[in-house]
C-alpha cells in the first residue's frame, strides 16, 4: 500500500464572505493520478489556491503533507515555504513569462528548491527530452510560442521543480484536440518520473481515463469519489458532469 503524500480534512476556504469550500475531505497516495471535477465554480482551482496557502482558511481544517516521511501541516504556511517542500503547480492559463525566453522560464522553475547544479542539468535535458520542440525554440521568447507549445512550457517549468507533487489546473484548456492528446500523454509520463498528479480537468472523460481515482465537487462539497473506472462507468455522473466532452 502506497504512503499517503496529501491529506486534506474538513477544509473550509472563503473569500470575504464567500465560502467556495465547505468542508473537503480527499487523500492522495504517493505515485496516483488524481482527478478532480466538477462544474464552474465548484471550488476546484479554491482546493489548489489552498493547498499553496494563497486562501484564508476556517477553522478545524487541516492539509496534511508527507515531507521525508513526516506529515507536515501546511495551514499557517505561505506559498514561499510550501513549494520547497516539492509541491508544484502548472497554473489555469499557464502563466509562463512571454517576454522571457523558453529557457529563461524553465530556469524560473529551479529558483525554489535547493539542489545541486548537476540536478538542474538532469532535469533540463529531460524536459527538453519529453519537449524536443521546447528545445528547438530555446532562445525563442515564450509569447511566440503558440497555446499548445505554452502549456508544454509550462508544464516543462513545473517539472525543472523537482517536485513530489505536481499539480496541474485545466491544462488541456483551449488546445486543439492533438494537443490535448499531448497533455495527457505527459501527464502520464510525469507520474512514470515517479510524480503523483493531482490534476483538475474540465475535459472529464480523458481526465478519468488516465486517473486512478477521482473526486467531484459540487458548490464547495465532495459530491463522489471513486476510481477513475467507476466514476467513468456512473452514467448519471457522465450525464451530469461529463457530457459535453469526449
Ligand atoms: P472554474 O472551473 O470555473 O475555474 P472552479 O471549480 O475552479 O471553477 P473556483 O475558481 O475555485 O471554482 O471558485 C469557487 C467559488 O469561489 C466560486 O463561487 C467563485 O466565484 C469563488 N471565488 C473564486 N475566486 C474568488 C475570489 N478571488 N474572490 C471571491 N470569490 C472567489
Amino acid at each position: 500500500m502506497a504512503d499517503t503524500i496529501l491529506k486534506v480534512e474538513n477544509l473550509v476556504s472563503t473569500y470575504g464572505p464567500i465560502t467556495a469550500l465547505k468542508g473537503i475531505n480527499l487523500e492522495v497516495k504517493e505515485g496516483e493520478i488524481v482527478s478532480l471535477l466538477g462544474s464552474n465554480g465548484a471550488g476546484k482551482s479554491t482546493l489548489m489556491k489552498s493547498i499553496l496557502g494563497m486562501v484564508t482558511i476556517g477553522e478545524g481544517s487541516s492539509i496534511q503533507y508527507n515531507h521525508d516521511g513526516q506529515m507536515v501541516e501546511l495551514i499557517g504556511k505561505k506559498s514561499h515555504q510550501i513549494i520547497p517542500l516539492g509541491i508544484a503547480i502548472v497554473p489555469e492559463g499557464r502563466g509562463v513569462f512571454i517576454n522571457k525566453s523558453v529557457e529563461e522560464n524553465l530556469e524560473v522553475g529551479t529558483f525554489f528548491r535547493k539542489r545541486p547544479a548537476a540536478r538542474d542539468k538532469e532535469l533540463l535535458d529531460t524536459v527538453y527530452q519529453t519537449f524536443p520542440r521546447l528545445k528547438e525554440r530555446r532562445k525563442q521568447l515564450a509569447g511566440t510560442l503558440s497555446g499548445g507549445e505554452q502549456q508544454m512550457l509550462a508544464l516543462g517549468r513545473a517539472m525543472m521543480a523537482d517536485p513530489r507533487l505536481m499539480m496541474l489546473d485545466e491544462p488541456s484548456m483551449g488546445l486543439a484536440p492533438l494537443m490535448v492528446a499531448e497533455v495527457f500523454n505527459v501527464i502520464k509520463n510525469v507520474r512514470e518520473m515517479g510524480i503523483t498528479v493531482l490534476l483538475v480537468e474540465q475535459n472529464a472523460k480523458q481526465a478519468l481515463k488516465i486517473a486512478d481515482r477521482g473526486y467531484v465537487l459540487t458548490t464547495g462539497e465532495v459530491t463522489q469519489t471513486g476510481t477513475g473506472k467507476e466514476l467513468l462507468a456512473d452514467e448519471s455522473l457522465v450525464a451530469a458532469y461529463l457530457g459535453a466532452k469526449k
